[in-house]
């Protein structure tokens, strides 16, 4: 038997591609996209048990105990750099039992391949689904993502992950993986060496029958920048209305890979939310990180974005190279004039992987717990922390007016208010905490 686990934590933290991450500030977790592939591919062969510890709320003592009784020879298990020694951990103890092989995956055993691989610990280079497709004697160098089995969500109980604000139930999808942009602090261009593959719009229109098939009306497209290519997302964005598929859907952007038009036609096809890498409101610590971004595109396609209906989630990064004071206040003043919806304030964190954390290497301490973005490894003569707790918190209460509300429910539907107004009060809640 082969085992897909996404291994407890003592918080709930998000893996997944580039994300490492404790989950944002709707609480939510989300599917186990990438053991739900590897176990597409594994049952072809092998039987297979697909284990979120994180999303089932299970502790060691469960995971123990069904380990005794089904005695995986395999286990594929999802690592990151915060998670890292709660994982070895967790691996020495399942040992004690039965020495099974542990293929453990991300970009942290990614990175630090060599130096995880040891006894029955084999730390994959790039992405598990390779070995996967090795274990059962296929060769698939994953060059063609069309070529992919559909994730096995059969095996996934999406009761347990809802999204965020209107909290159905959804399934995360990803249409392409890869970004060729070199922001510094990101780990893509590590993972992914740069390289986009991109999915057929036929074949995520035939995955998104397939979501829909399984009773889940709501979908994440998780790529890492879904609004790459302008003449694929308008072909994929009038299929699915041409289909009448009717599922609503959230993305991810860049403020310099989509247009109004675009904007106005993913709103028809059932967009409602968008998440925007802004980063700072500082046009030198964009260009220091490489992001390639202006301040005048990141204002047009915020107010683009709002007139076209789409909710707009704003993601910055306190504590980048080169920050001050002034800086800091300059972003999160910047973040409060966007009329955005929705903003995340990360501390910046050399993550392994990403080109901040070479200049780092040797220098800090490997603590990588602490390699969080609500924790402070840099920067240490600014208080990066209170700074984020302040800038959210500004930034909620600020947002509190009844235009918001509005163009929230409409957003996402009026039928949606009472969900809408429960995580409106988490939010609240979390905030004042
Ligand atoms: S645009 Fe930058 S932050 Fe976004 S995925 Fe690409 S490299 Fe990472």
């Amino acid at each position: 038997m082969i085992w897909l686990l996404n291994p407890p934590f003592e918080e709930m933290v998000f893996k997944e591609g580039r994300c490492e991450q404790k989950v944002g500030v709707f609480q939510t977790s989300y599917p186990p996209l990438t053991l739900a592939y590897l176990a597409s591919i594994l049952r072809k062969k092998f039987e297979v048990r697909l284990l979120d510890a994180i999303g089932e709320h299970r502790d060691l003592d469960y995971i123990k105990n069904l380990f005794e009784k089904d005695k995986p020879d395999i286990i594929f298990m999802s690592v990151s750099t915060p998670t890292i020694q709660s994982d070895l951990k967790i691996i020495e103890e399942l040992s004690k039992i039965k020495e099974s092989k542990f293929y453990i995956f991300g970009i942290h055993a990614s990175y630090f391949n060599e130096r995880l691989t040891k006894k029955n610990i084999i730390a994959i280079k790039g992405e598990p689904e390779k070995v996967a497709f090795s274990l059962i004697g296929e060769k698939n160098d994953l060059s063609n993502l069309d070529d992919l089995p559909f994730p096995a969500w059969d095996l996934v109980n999406f009761k347990l992950y809802s999204v965020p604000l209107i909290r159905n139930k959804f399934a995360l999808m990803q249409p392409s993986r890869g970004c060729p942009f070199g922001c510094v602090f990101c780990t893509n261009p590590f993972f992914y060496n740069k390289k986009v593959r991109i999915r057929s719009v036929d074949s995520v229109i035939k995955e998104m029958k397939y979501v829909k098939s399984l009773g889940l009306n709501n979908v994440i497209f998780f790529s890492d920048t879904f609004t790459l290519y302008k003449d694929w997302v308008n072909e994929l964005c009038n299929k699915m209305i041409e289909e009448k598929l009717n599922i609503k859907w959230v993305c991810n952007s860049r403020v310099d890979t989509v247009d109004r038009e675009t904007l106005f036609l993913m709103r028809k096809a059932g967009c409602w939310l968008m998440s925007f890498g802004i980063e700072s409101g500082d046009q030198g610590i964009l260009d220091g990180v490489k992001k390639q971004i202006k301040i005048e595109d990141i204002k047009r396609t915020v107010k683009d974005a709002n007139d076209s209906g789409i909710l707009t989630f704003g993601h910055f990064i306190l504590g980048l190279p080169g920050e001050t004071k002034e800086t800091l206040n300059k972003t999160i003043k910047f973040s409060r004039g966007l009329d955005l919806d929705f903003v995340m304030f990360y501390i910046a964190t050399p993550l392994p992987g990403s080109e901040i954390y070479e200049g780092y290497k040797g220098k800090i301490e490997e603590n990588w717990k602490n390699f969080e973005y609500s924790s402070q490894v840099l920067n240490k003569e600014l208080d990066l922390e209170e700074a984020q707790r302040k800038a959210l918190r500004g930034f909620y209460m600020n947002n509190l007016k009844p235009r918001k509300a509005v163009k929230l429910l409409r957003a996402v539907g009026y039928k949606n208010w009472f969900n809408v107004a429960l995580s409106g009060f988490g939010l609240l809640r979390s905030l004042r905490a």
